[in-house]
């Protein structure tokens, strides 16, 4: 009886363990205590207030030598412009997926150089993975990024101070629109997750840099033509940015 209690005590003790660390991990991923302010200021972006049906599609981790590929070529069929944020590591392995989404008229941005976890890095680090990647994107395409989006999601004081000392902006996504494409999810049910859950002026976050790119792939040949028939359009992250000045919806 003793021992039955124990191990229901160290069950229990060891599930609450869990919760609290995926709490504290979601904290750090989702909820900065300043990231309210951080969006005021239009240094951290989650999308924009407006009526114009402009999305931003973001894809993250590559490029890769299969998906981003394919992508590219799905975006074309569309004409869909998007915004790749892509690893300096992999930009300098595959230079010329990198021109390929210039020349395609796509905007490519900061994602660091090595996909580190930022929470254990200190500041001279992280500054390198943030300017190292710009010179590597800047040598490719001609342009300085304008935006970071940093693994993970992190967010620090520090983090953000240096993004802002590189003239950067943090380019987040809108919280509803993360299909979890990465998980191994069908094309059909990202596709379905994104046609649900649209809305003007989102940042909607996939990957083409993680093995499931493939399905990635197909759900764009899915939904974009459908919410092209909605009179929905697909921009860059910079002119997703120029769609809100035009609106007016700056405070
Ligand atoms: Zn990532």
């Amino acid at each position: 009886m003793i021992i039955y209690i124990r191990k229901k005590t160290a069950l229990f003790m060891f599930s609450s363990l869990l919760i609290l660390g995926f709490s504290l991990g979601a904290f750090r991923l989702a909820v900065h205590p300043n990231m309210e302010n951080w969006k005021k200021q239009r240094i951290v972006i989650t999308g924009i207030e407006t009526n114009e049906k402009v999305i931003a599609l973001t894809f993250d981790d590559g490029p890769d030598t299969e998906n981003t590929s394919l992508i590219l070529d799905i975006l074309k069929k569309h004409d869909a412009k998007a915004t790749f944020f892509v690893l300096g590591q992999r930009a300098k392995k595959y230079p010329n997926l990198i021109k390929r989404m210039a020349e395609d008229g796509h905007e490519v941005g900061n994602h660091s150089f090595s996909h580190p976890d930022f929470n254990h890095k200190d500041r001279k680090s992280i500054r390198e993975e943030i300017v190292k990647t710009n010179q590597i994107i800047l040598r490719l395409t001609g342009k300085k990024p304008l935006f970071f989006r940093p693994p993970g999601g992190y967010l620090s004081y520090e983090m953000v101070d240096l993004v802002m000392k590189e003239n950067m902006i943090i380019g987040y996504w809108s919280y509803i629109q993360d299909p979890k494409d990465w998980q191994g999810r069908k094309g059909e049910d990202i596709a379905a997750y994104i046609i649900n859950h649209i809305k003007p002026g989102q940042i909607i976050i996939l990957h083409d840099g993680v093995p499931n790119g493939v399905e990635t792939a197909r759900a764009l040949d899915i939904f974009i033509p459908k919410l092209k028939k909605e009179g929905y359009r697909f921009v860059t992250m910079t002119e997703l940015i120029k769609a809100e000045k035009s609106n007016n919806a700056l405070p």
